[in-house]
């Protein structure tokens, strides 16, 4: 089995149910066959977006607690979100990590509680500026994977994001080099652990746009884009899966 394409955006916190227009206008000019497409709203949207897009494109989370159910005000369990149509979800997004101080650990809890509960885990790893001027990116790469993925990942149940910190909603991207070497890392070290490694996913986020979509996508072991700003309007989203088709 090769790593399947997957076009994926992720809509943060943008979107009233008036934004599912775009749903209608991105499933009405999908390519019928050549990658998945998946767009994680936020969780009041997951719904409606789920019915309004009738099996043609697959809709995620954007986080979920690892416990099952209970006592957390604000957060969501996996099932919670299964039940309203999703198959995915993200987790350990560097706003993530940022804003609510989320460890690799808990991304590891996270990815398994998604797993037992059947969505496939979009588990997103990258380097800050400071870190990548020092030097160290490919050893944070590695410490992400090795303490963010849990055992029992596969290729069904996982996909993995490099996203660049200093890259998200910041209009830079990596060169095609950058981004090269820290694949070729993360397909190495995959393969190395998991019996299934050198099949999974492996989404390079961070500005992707219509305008770079193809160069990216054309990078050794680049299986697709988690895409943030761009998947906001179809008439942005469309072409960038258009260049991964
Ligand atoms: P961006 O965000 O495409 O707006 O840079 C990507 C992401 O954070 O997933």
């Amino acid at each position: 089995m090769a790593p399947r394409k997957l076009a994926a955006g992720n809509w943060k916190m943008n979107g009233t149910f008036a934004a599912l227009d775009q749903i209608d206008r991105l499933a009405a000019d999908l390519p019928t066959s050549g990658c998945d497409v998946l767009i994680c709203p936020p969780a009041t949207l997951v719904h409606a977006m789920s019915a309004r897009a009738a099996g043609k494109l697959a809709v995620g989370g954007q986080d979920c607690h690892a416990k099952t159910s209970g006592a957390h005000t604000g957060d969501i369990a996996a099932e919670q979100l299964k039940d309203a149509g999703a198959t995915h979800v993200i987790l350990g997004h560097s706003e993530r990590r940022t804003d609510h101080a989320e460890t690799d650990a808990q991304v590891a809890a996270k990815s398994l509680a998604a797993y037992e509960t059947g969505l496939v885990a979009v588990i997103c790893v990258g380097e800050t500026e400071a870190q990548r001027d020092a030097g160290e990116t490919l050893d944070v790469i590695s410490a992400q994977l090795a303490g963010s993925i849990p055992e029992g990942a596969t290729a069904a149940n996982t996909v993995i994001a490099y996203e660049p910190v200093w890259a998200i909603g910041t209009g830079r991207t990596p060169t095609n080099e950058q981004i090269a070497e820290v694949h070729a890392l993360m397909r190495e070290r995959l393969s190395a652990r998991f019996p299934d490694g050198a099949d999974m996913s492996l989404l390079y986020g961070g500005s992707v746009k219509p305008s770079n979509a193809a160069e990216i996508f054309a990078t050794p072991h680049v299986n697709g884009a988690l895409v943030g700003g761009a998947s906001l309007k179809a008439a942005d989203f469309g072409p960038i899966i258009t260049a991964l088709s």
